[in-house]
């Protein structure tokens, strides 16, 4: 496979394994194809000066412009965007409070954010908020919370409230974005929102978020980056944090650029021809596993409503002789690794993610979706790893590194 059909693939030479992302956005797996409208600005800015915070005020009105918000700002990632936003609403503009924190003496420092949004993206929500020196205030329960809760909680050390958007929340029993903002701001509080899956650039600012994250580096499909929008003078004071905990946090002068320029392409793209073309995926992979033995294949929108479906394939073990977390397994070996989303696979199912691939590749997902399923059908074992061994197993991987 070659990443696009002119150049040869740059993984081969580094001996790394071609992965085809089935998966989604991962940061696991590198994110996203990154727009070649971004790569060509990066190699344009790569080697020239620039005065940064010139640049970082040319995002600004790209990012008001789609977001809807007064200004915007862009650092390291949407993570990085939690700890700055949480640091702009306790320092406000006070330089000499940016320098001291961690320590926050003096300065409101508590966080609310409701227990079912104390989700983990591959890092905690809740250390993002402590990172910058902030003290998460949980309310409710994992699947329930209500208006009191939040009333509750809110006191004069309060300085923010954070809401995540995301499949890996709770789905129900929790307070709606709009409720919670309009409790927050009768308090004066600021509502900072973790959005950094969603498509919708403008709605969680409509719905009364102060501030609204995004990673840059996965739908839009800039370089790796986060975007903070929303009101203007906590947006200047997540960027005056770059004189602070922010400095561990910073972009590139190719990143901003590139995060600008994934924006400007995401106004022009044609989101329905790509949608289209997706939906063909999802057909071709339904219809590769009609009629196989114990599989059953079916095609559900997104959790958070972004305008994506994504094929959900159920794996009955005594039909199809494998269980579903050996069956992603299977998929990740070999000489064309396809890595499935598979985070909720102890029940028995995975989820197919038709938007990272590039053109073919859905046939060869096709094929070797066949090839595992027919080698576990002739198997005369059910292929079933006890899930603790496998979990293991990934864990022992981590703690070999670098070996
Ligand atoms: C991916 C994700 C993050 C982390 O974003 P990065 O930009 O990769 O740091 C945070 N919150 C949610 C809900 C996410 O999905």
């Amino acid at each position: 496979m070659t990443d696009s059909h002119t150049s040869p693939d740059i993984r081969q030479s580094l001996g790394l394994r071609p992965v085809i992302n089935v998966s989604g956005t991962m940061t696991s797996l590198g994110a996203s194809i990154v727009v070649p409208e971004a790569i060509t600005a990066m190699n344009a800015i790569l080697p020239q000066f620039v005065e940064i915070n010139d640049l970082h005020k040319k995002a600004s009105p790209v990012i008001a412009r789609l977001t809807g918000g007064e200004a915007g700002f862009v650092t390291a990632s949407c993570s990085a965007g939690i700890s700055l936003a949480v640091a702009a609403t306790m320092t406000g503009s006070d330089l000499a409070a940016i320098e001291r924190l961690p320590d926050t003496t003096g300065l409101k420092s508590e966080v609310i954010i409701q227990m079912g949004h104390v989700v983990s993206y591959g890092a905690p929500v809740d250390q993002g908020i402590r990172l910058p020196g902030a003290k998460p205030v949980l309310i409710g329960q994992a699947t329930s919370c209500h208006p009191y809760h939040l009333e509750g909680a809110i006191n004069e050390r309060t300085a923010a409230a954070v809401f995540v958007v995301s499949h890996h929340t709770v789905q129900y029993g929790l307070i709606a974005l709009r409720t919670f903002a309009e409790i927050c701001h009768a308090h004066g509080v600021p509502v900072i929102v973790d959005a950094a899956s969603e498509y919708d650039l403008k709605i969680f600012l409509a719905q009364g978020a102060d501030i609204a994250l995004y990673s840059s580096h996965k739908f839009l499909g800039g370089p790796t980056g986060g975007i903070v929008a929303g009101r203007k003078d906590l947006v200047r004071n997540a960027f005056l944090q770059n004189m602070g905990i922010g400095r561990g946090m910073k972009l590139g002068k190719e990143s901003i650029l590139g995060t600008i320029a994934a924006l400007e392409a995401w106004e022009k793209r044609d989101h329905a021809g790509i949608r289209a073309k997706e939906t063909g995926y999802l057909n071709l992979w339904k219809q590769t596993l009609s009629g196989k033995r114990g599989i059953a294949a079916e095609i559900e929108p997104d959790p958070t409503h972004n305008p994506l479906d994504r094929l959900k394939v159920t794996v009955i073990p005594e039909e199809a002789h494998i269980t579903a977390w050996d069956f992603a397994d299977a998929l990740a070996k070999g000489a064309q690794p396809i890595i499935v989303r598979d985070h909720e696979a102890e029940h028995g199912f995975f989820y197919m993610d038709p938007c990272n691939l590039h053109p073919g590749e859905e046939k060869i997902v096709a094929r070797r979706l066949e090839e595992e399923l027919g080698k576990a059908r002739a198997s005369n074992d059910i292929i079933a790893t006890p899930l603790e061994e496998r979990y293991a197993r990934r864990i022992a991987g981590m703690m070999r590194w670098p070996d």
